[in-house]
């Protein structure tokens, strides 16, 4: 029995070729009785070979998968390719419509929704199609992701770390493939095991993740590297050979991990943050973070933060507004990999 769903897709994924259209999402509002929203999707398949589902606006604040994958639709054409891609450039579109990391409809955090619900809100029935209705078709899953509004990465790939030593050489050989300046491994289910490359994971799906940039726009160097990043691992797969990486058909990357607590650095008061170290620095624990200033009592002393460990700095926090909470920095470090 197939899994249920509440979206259809306009289009045949099944055939070969090259076809664009939309999921569409039943939605009955005030405007519009009979509605539906738009998510875009396309598939590109010719002959035998791997299906891989490529992903972004997972969350709508992350721009250069979005772009990437919008290239991806325009100029690949099913020549290039061998077996299938599913690409779905704008998976959260009601949060990629708006700019936002959630969804203004539901406040749905995407990644934080699988493996979703058919009967759930709006964002947990998108989760579930993606879930229950295109991942079982794939063989492969990129899921594009930047740092969003709030954060800024040095542009990186990512897996999840497995016991399993046959898929997780397969996941280090694909880290490679996409080959982004620095890349890391994470331990399975840090964010609650909802997102959508934990879902990959626990179904024994190949998966790669990225955090490409952030700050809420996207640059083109970033843009590049995704863009690089998805021809080497397609071409890595078999599934596609695009030349988008011709000028820089191998690039080594360093593969750091990021495991506990003591990676991150959180903010233990409000105030204006003002960074002390940089994206890509190799810091040392007790050095200083940055300083949280008290600007609403400006004679009180900033506030000072410090690593937990040494590490190199793989995220910073990027708007200058902190509240108790927000995540500063987190750090990787060398795995030898
Ligand atoms: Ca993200």
């Amino acid at each position: 029995m197939s899994a249920r769903t509440t979206l259809a897709c306009e289009i045949d994924l099944e055939a070969p070729g090259k076809r664009h259209g939309f999921l569409r999402l039943p939605h009955s509002t005030h405007e519009s009785a009979y509605g539906f929203i738009p998510i875009p999707i396309a598939v590109i398949a010719r002959g035998t070979g791997p299906t891989v589902l490529l992903v972004a606006g997972n969350h709508g604040d992350e721009y250069e998968g979005q772009v990437a994958l919008g290239r991806l639709i325009r100029e690949v054409e099913p020549a290039q390719v061998s077996g299938r891609l599913i690409i779905l450039p704008a998976a959260n579109f009601p949060a990629a419509r708006a700019g936002r990391r959630v969804s203004p409809l539901d406040d749905g955090n995407l990644n934080r929704l699988f493996p979703g619900d058919p009967d759930g809100s709006i964002t947990e029935q998108i989760a579930n199609h993606i879930a229950n209705i295109l991942l079982p078709m794939c063989d492969a899953v990129i899921d594009l992701h930047s740092g969003g509004s709030s954060l800024m990465y040095t542009p990186s790939a990512l897996i999840r770390r497995s016991d399993d030593a046959a898929h997780f050489a397969r996941s280090v050989a694909a880290l490679k493939a996409f080959g982004a300046p620095l890349s890391y491994v994470v331990i399975p289910g840090t964010n609650g095991g909802r997102t959508l490359s934990d879902t990959a994971f626990q179904r024994g799906v190949l998966h790669i993740g990225t955090e490409l940039g952030g700050g809420g726009h996207a640059t083109p160097e970033a843009i590049r590297i995704a863009e690089r990043g998805i021809a080497g691992v397609l071409r890595h797969l078999g599934a596609a050979d695009i030349p988008w990486d011709a000028d820089a058909p191998t690039r080594p990357t360093r593969i750091l991990d990021v495991r506990g607590a003591d990676y991150y650095v959180h903010a233990p008061d409000p105030g204006v943050f003002e960074p002390l170290a940089e994206l890509g620095a190799e810091v040392r624990e007790g050095r200083p973070a940055g300083l949280i200033h008290h600007t609403e009592t400006p004679w009180r002393a900033p506030t000072p933060v410090s690593f937990a460990r040494d590490g190199v700095v793989l995220v910073k926090r990027w708007p200058g507004m902190t509240a108790r909470g927000d995540c500063l920095f987190h750090l990787g470090t060398d795995t030898g990999l």
